[in-house]
């Protein structure tokens, strides 16, 4: 068969379930390329991860064309046979990088996130590393509340196994580390780390950030906490949550929950915040010149 890919949020983050599916499709014989319009495929998948991105309206020749990804529908799941491939990491030509999941799900349900919803309110494991690591240098952990899952212990142990840099992209839920889960984290060979404080008012984590923001390696560079602005939080909120974690030696990152409808000083925060060479030579927010970039 002739299979047709399509990446519709572009190439700027590899699409997981793209590389899954042209590596099962490749185990079968079949041949794989990126989707051209000139071209007629037996099967053209689209993939979308983002709501925000728009649909790609170029017609495909194909006898089938299957849209999927959290862009399109929140319920669309890979068969398990797809799901459990060893990615291709050739299709965006990753020589030394491997992405994955190994637990799924979050018991929060916080009101702007859909993974409750994709993929359920049980922090659930699903898959050792080895289904998608075979010993490259970086891993970029997907893994949304891997803290709330059973056997966090277990998944933190092979990670530190690895002996590969991690990156935990997604926050780690600081509201449930213990002595022991920030040994277990320690013991990963970590780039970076990743923890979110997404409401001004959360005290819970203001203080767990206390309690163990001298326990992490490395410097503020590798403790990065995702900052939520535009969703039930004012300006000064914002600003408090900034310069507390910068206070406590933390690296805040802001997110805007919805960008294009986001206040002005919302987006000039985002670009102080988020552009480390002007936040770290400027102290304040409003000595800032957002005119200067
Ligand atoms: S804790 Fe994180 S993953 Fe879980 S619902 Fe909230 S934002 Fe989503």
């Amino acid at each position: 068969m002739k299979i047709g890919l399509v990446d519709v949020d572009g190439h700027r983050f590899p699409n997981l379930a793209l590389m899954k599916i042209s590596a099962w499709h490749k185990n079968y014989g079949d041949t794989v390329e990126w989707a051209g319009s000139l071209e007629h495929y037996d099967v053209v998948y689209m993939a979308k991860v983002f709501t925000f991105t728009p649909d790609d309206i170029q017609s495909y020749q194909a006898d089938e064309i299957v849209k999927g990804g959290t862009g399109y529908d929140l319920t669309s799941k890979l068969p398990n046979e797809i799901e459990s491939c060893y990615p291709d990491y050739n299709l965006y030509g990753i020589e030394d990088t491997a992405y994955g999941y190994l637990s799924r799900g979050c018991p929060r349900k916080c009101q702007f996130c859909i993974v409750a919803e994709k993929e359920g309110m049980r922090a659930h494991k699903v898959a050792n590393l080895s289904q998608f690591w075979s010993g490259q240098k970086y891993i970029k952990l997907l893994d949304p509340n891997l803290l709330a899952c059973p056997d966090w212990e277990n998944l933190l142990g092979q990670l530190a196994g690895s002996g590969a840099w991690v990156d935990f992209t997604q926050g780690l839920d600081i509201r449930l580390m213990t002595d022991k889960k920030a040994a277990a984290i320690n013991n990963v060979k970590y780039s970076m780390l990743h923890f979110a404080w997404d409401d001004p008012h959360d005290m819970v984590t203001y203080d767990k950030l206390i309690k163990y923001k001298d326990v992490w390696k490395g410097d503020f560079r590798r403790r990065r906490v995702y900052v939520l602005t535009n969703f039930n939080s004012s300006h000064s909120g914002d600003l408090f949550r900034v310069y507390a974690l910068r206070e406590l030696g933390y690296d805040p990152y802001i997110m805007i929950y919805d960008k294009i409808h986001a206040p002005k000083e919302t987006r000039y925060l985002q670009r102080w915040v988020n552009n480390k060479r002007i936040f770290r030579t400027i102290k304040y927010f409003k000595d800032y010149d957002h005119t200067r970039g």
